[in-house]
């Protein structure tokens, strides 16, 4: 698959999150010229790329900027933020990880086998 290709179906699949979000910020509320969509499983985990549930639409500050209220630069914020307000997306989350630490991907690579 292309460069153009992938964007294309990024594209696609980020105005559908938008669109299943009421087209604003899932923290604040507020509309935003560009409404940012994050992924809670990073994007380099090519299985959920582009999987809605993995996906949420948040304002710039909600996702990166702010240091007490942001999925990138508070991540512990942003695990109790979905646990109470998206409940079934925090659970997809955490039983989509287990599974994937029990399958060994790399995510617990660093772990000490001794
Ligand atoms: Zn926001």
């Amino acid at each position: 698959m292309g460069r153009t290709e992938k964007r294309k179906q990024w594209k696609t699949v980020a105005d559908a999150v938008r669109e299943r979000d009421g087209n604003v910020c899932c923290v604040c509320g507020q509309p935003h010229v560009k409404l940012n969509v994050h992924h809670l499983i990073p994007r380099e985990v090519k299985e959920y790329w582009l999987e809605p549930m993995n996906l949420i639409s948040v304002c710039p500050r909600h996702h990166k900027y702010s240091y007490t209220e942001s999925f990138h630069k508070a991540p512990f914020w942003g695990v109790i933020y979905l646990q109470y307000y998206r409940p079934e997306q925090y659970k997809w989350v955490i039983d989509t990880i287990k599974g994937m630490m029990n399958a060994k991907t790399d995510i617990i690579n660093y772990r000490s086998e001794t």
